[in-house]
């Protein structure tokens, strides 16, 4: 059996397949394309394309694709065999640079929000050379942007790599101020952790709510949950244990770097982490490891549930994204430095980010919404839905000494100068066991804990990136002006200002607490932006168009559909909800408890024939209850479809996702709380779904 090193990334078109595939020369072309986003030219592109295909072929591929990400927040592909005719009947393999460079998916039916009229239906897809084309299930997969016939992007990477050059672009200015002549690029980088649950097949193909929505909307509460934490890093049972070691093989043929793997918190929770890479590649890799999760749960007998909240009243999941700045040359920006002078960098970056952070929490916030992730943040497991940065003691310690002009080490009795001092180094270990912030300072990087696990990391990298290119801008033309013998101290002045006018976004407490979340809106007037339809209104403020456009982002029409997208989508998902719910209870919930009811009145029956006087106690209370709640079920199943009714007449987008918050979702609440509790009272072989405890339990 091969070994890792020689499996990993055989299923990849990488830098060493394509030394040893392709002409020195046209490697060279290729590398510095890739290396600084040049142009292709198409002879270039017709010698890479020849030299994938043989590879592909080579390794088994019959068909290739351009793999995109459209607003749907999924992937996409088309597949296109490589056979070509001949006169003689006969076929031959063949795929130009054209081909490689560029496709034509008909692509009509895709979210556009308007972009794109249908009678010009057709979008394109564009190489992203910097991510590499890889071999899934016997098709080439060329990575791709995908806009309209406009320019407009349709889709999650084209922004994201805008958002890449937009930071990029700033970072430099700024390396340059500190002397940092000789760097070419600064790129993000991005270590995404990623839960999930694994449920079993069987089980699941009997439940339609899963089936539909991806999470239970029905299900009583089990004796057990995750109340004793004996599932956290807990030894991982052989069924899970097996399945985890053939995603690992599978993601590392695909040059994933799968790297962690542990239980969580919640029964059947478990999780996933790479080694961190550039962001785009990451955000690619994220949803191919997603995609595998599935496929790999299947071979199993198992599903792999990516929901935000598949479960009530046991943890959900989310997602870390672990994000940093590096150069080409391997600096890591957000690392602290050894002397003044980089740890006078690294400052200037951190104010950078706070500073960000603090003036566009409602981008944050807006980046993680869907109605998945509603149910997790503000609840007592996930970050808060207000946006706040944890530093940990220390760096806030070096903080507040800048700020107040107060001894950081008292032994030293001398404020903190910026240029003049170095950093005291703080142990990376006490850097951050806070587990309650939505964005921690973990020594080296951040980490923004408020992701949903079923979304793409394109957003909030996206919105990462734009804020803080922006924050950046702002300061390099404030420095670009000084002098260089006054740098230094119009350096401290500008991160002063900075950490002052934002230290409200600051905050090492526990971020699960009502006290923080009182203090957070009322003293430090942050936004606590607790639903979606909450905070998409805020995506398109006149600041925050401007913000994209000028960081050229997103223009206008690219956010003004992605606001409507989202809306669309939000209200979709609730729709679904609902009517799966009103599905399941009058197909087989209510069926359910006229046969068990039937069962009772008859043994009642047959009891008094025998004995007239017999009690019948259990029989009768039961059979009153269950009547009860049936009536009840019905009632508020009456309910929610009148409101799914109304929900067309109350306005545009925004007021009818007003209207699944407060109306429709309150009705399937409602609705869920008298059906769990008939859950609880009707006999196990009667009740139509498995329940919670065989679910949770039985993997
Ligand atoms: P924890 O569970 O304590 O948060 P992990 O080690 O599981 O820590 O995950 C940390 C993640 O951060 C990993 O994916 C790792 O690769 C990533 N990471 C480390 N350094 C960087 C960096 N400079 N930029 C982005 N991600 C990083
Ligand atoms: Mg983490």
């Amino acid at each position: 059996m091969a070994t890792v090193p020689e499996f990993f990334g055989s299923l990849v078109f990488n830098d060493v397949t394509m030394r040893t595939k392709l002409p020195k020369d046209t490697y060279k072309k290729l590398k510095k394309t890739i290396e600084e986003g040049k142009h292709l030219d198409l002879s270039i592109a017709n010698e890479v394309a020849h030299a994938m295909k043989e590879w592909a072929i080579e390794n088994g591929a019959t068909h290739f694709t351009h793999w995109f990400q459209p607003l749907t927040g999924i992937t996409a592909e088309k597949h296109d065999s490589f056979i070509t005719p001949r006169d003689d009947g006969t076929v031959i393999m063949s795929f130009s640079g054209k081909e490689l460079v560029q496709g034509e998916p008909d692509a009509s039916s895709f979210p556009s929000g308007g972009l794109r009229a249908t009678f010009e239906a057709r979008g394109y897809t564009a190489w992203d050379p910097s991510s590499y084309a890889f071999i899934k299930d016997g098709t080439l997969c060329i990575p791709t942007a995908f806009c309209s016939y406009g320019g407009e992007a349709l889709d999650k990477k084209t922004p994201l790599l805008r958002s890449m050059e937009a930071i990029n672009r700033q970072a430099k200015r700024i390396l340059k101020l500190f002397g940092n002549d000789s760097i070419k690029t600064v790129k993000t980088t991005v270590g995404p952790e990623q839960e999930y649950f694994l449920v079993d097949r069987e089980l699941y193909n009997k439940r339609r709510d899963l089936i539909f929505t991806g999470r239970t909307l029905f299900g009583a509460k089990p004796p057990k949950g995750q109340e004793l934490e004996d599932h956290y890093f807990g030894s991982i049972k052989p069924r899970v244990a097996a399945y985890m070691a053939d995603l690992d093989n599978e993601l590392w043929k695909l040059g994933v770097l799968s790297k962690t793997k542990h239980n969580e918190v919640a029964p059947a929770q478990h999780e996933l982490a790479p080694i961190f890479t550039t962001t785009n590649i990451a955000v690619d890799h994220n949803q191919l490891t997603m995609e595998i999760m599935k496929k790999v749960a299947a071979r199993h007998g198992l599903v792999c549930l990516l929901h935000e909240k598949p479960f009530a009243g046991v943890n959900g999941s989310g997602k870390h994204n672990n994000w940093s700045l590096s150069t080409d040359e391997g600096v890591n920006l957000l690392e602290p430095g050894e002397t003044p002078h980089e740890n006078a960098q690294f400052l200037l970056f951190l104010t950078a980010v706070i500073k960000a952070v603090h003036e566009h929490q409602d981008l944050m916030r807006i980046s993680v919404a869907s109605a998945g992730n509603d149910h997790r943040l503000g609840a007592n497991e996930a970050p808060p839905a207000v946006v706040s940065m944890f530093l940990g003691d220390e760096l806030t310690g070096i903080i507040d000494s800048i700020m107040h002009d107060t001894a950081y080490d008292q032994a030293e009795r001398v404020p903190m100068k910026i240029g003049v001092h170095i950093l005291p180094r703080f142990p990376k270990d006490n850097t951050d066991r806070n587990r309650t912030s939505p964005f921690a300072f973990t020594g080296n990087k951040f980490e923004f804990r408020m992701l949903g696990s079923s979304a793409s990391v394109a957003s909030p990298n996206i919105i990462l990136n734009t804020i803080v290119a922006e924050t950046l801008e702002q300061f390099a033309d404030t420095l670009e002006q000084v002098p260089a013998e006054e740098f230094n101290t119009a350096l401290h002045d500008l991160i002063k200002e900075n950490l002052i006018a934002h230290q409200n976004i600051i905050f090492n407490g526990n971020g699960y607490d009502d006290e923080w979340i009182k203090e957070a809106t009322e003293k430090r007037g942050l936004l606590n932006l607790v639903s979606t339809p909450d905070c998409l209104p805020y995506f398109v403020s006149e600041e925050n168009i401007k913000l994209f456009t000028a960081q050229k982002v997103l223009t206008k029409p690219e956010i003004l559909s992605r606001y409507d997208i989202m809306l669309d989508n939000y209200c979709k998902v609730i729709n679904i909800e609902a009517l799966t719910m009103i599905d399941m209870t009058k197909k087989d919930i209510l069926p359910a408890l006229t046969a068990y009811s039937k069962t009772l009145a008859d043994t009642i029956a047959e009891k008094k024939a025998v004995l007239p006087d017999l009690a019948c106690g259990y029989e009768e209370k039961t059979l009153r209850k269950l009547s009860c709640l049936a009536a009840e079920i019905f009632e508020k199943t009456e309910a929610l479809e009148r409101s799914l009714i109304t929900v067309k007449d109350c306005g545009d987008l925004q007021a009818q996702a007003f209207f699944c918050k407060d109306t429709i979702f309150s009705c399937m609440q409602e609705l869920r709380a008298v059906v769990d509790e008939a859950e609880t009272v009707t006999a196990k072989a009667y009740w139509p779904f498995p329940n919670y405890a065989e679910l949770l339990f039985s993997v």
